[in-house]
């Protein structure tokens, strides 16, 4: 078994434009190691997002192979799919996507229980993660109550609530003022560090990108080290 959390061989990914065909991968290789953190910072348009869901299972690619934990993804069904992404890949996006009915906690305890914890595990798990992101007291608070700062620390503590291998951000902080930015991705930092996750990181922020293990970008359907 390998030692790199995700592997991309040789990926392509094509969209369909009219008569026209988007090339947006082309022959993408790209390998994360456990541990480090990449920023990805290339402009928009240029198939972050692309990226970031075909790494993460949620898009297939037209060929070539995604390997999670020494595992090709390629040939597996969706349910296989979908359980490699539940137990091992993490998600942040721009906007939170908390669900707005219920609490901080109850928002990182959701994905627990959808894997099968007890609600004291999960309640524990979540509580914890409220407070190592320094959120503990805003656990009863619903999404709307929270500052925009406070929203993607709970979804960054939802994200990592079952303890994947790989965290996938997507602008997480492309919504904050730069000192809320600054912050949140300390405290993103922080927990990424301490749980030995590994995590790559879209984003148009180049200090933070500064911050990160290394840093690529996209050119021309490629993953190159900048
Ligand atoms: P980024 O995240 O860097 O802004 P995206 O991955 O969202 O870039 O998009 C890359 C390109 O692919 C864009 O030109 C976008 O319009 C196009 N694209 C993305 N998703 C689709 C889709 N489902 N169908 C057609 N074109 C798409």
């Amino acid at each position: 078994m390998t030692a790199t959390v995700l592997e991309l061989i040789g990926v392509e990914r094509r969209y369909r434009q009219g008569e026209r065909e988007l090339i947006i991968l082309e022959q993408a290789e790209f390998s994360l190691e456990p541990g480090e953190i990449v920023a990805l910072v290339a402009p928009s348009g240029a198939g972050k997002s692309t990226l970031l869901h075909t790494a993460g299972l949620l898009e297939k690619p037209d060929s070539g192979d995604v390997i999670v934990a020494g595992k090709p993804c390629g040939r597996l069904s969706d349910d296989e799919r979908t359980a490699i992404r539940r137990n091992e890949i993490g998600f942040v996006y721009q906007f939170h996507h908390l669900l707005p009915e219920f609490s901080a906690l109850e928002n990182i305890m959701m994905p627990q229980l959808v894997r099968g914890l007890s609600q004291a595990e999960a309640r524990d798990r979540a509580a914890q993660l409220l407070d190592y992101m320094k959120i503990g007291p805003r656990a009863d608070h619903r999404p709307a109550e929270l500052s925009g700062g406070e929203q993607q620390r709970v979804a960054i503590a939802r994200a990592v609530a079952n303890a994947p291998l790989v965290l996938l951000a997507d602008e997480p902080t492309g919504n904050l003022d730069p000192r809320t930015a600054g912050y949140v991705f300390e405290a993103l930092e922080a927990l990424v560090r301490q749980s030995g996750l590994s995590a790559l990181i879209a984003t148009h922020n180049h200090e933070l990108a500064q911050r990160m293990d290394r840093r690529v970008t996209l050119e021309q359907g490629k993953v190159v080290e900048v």
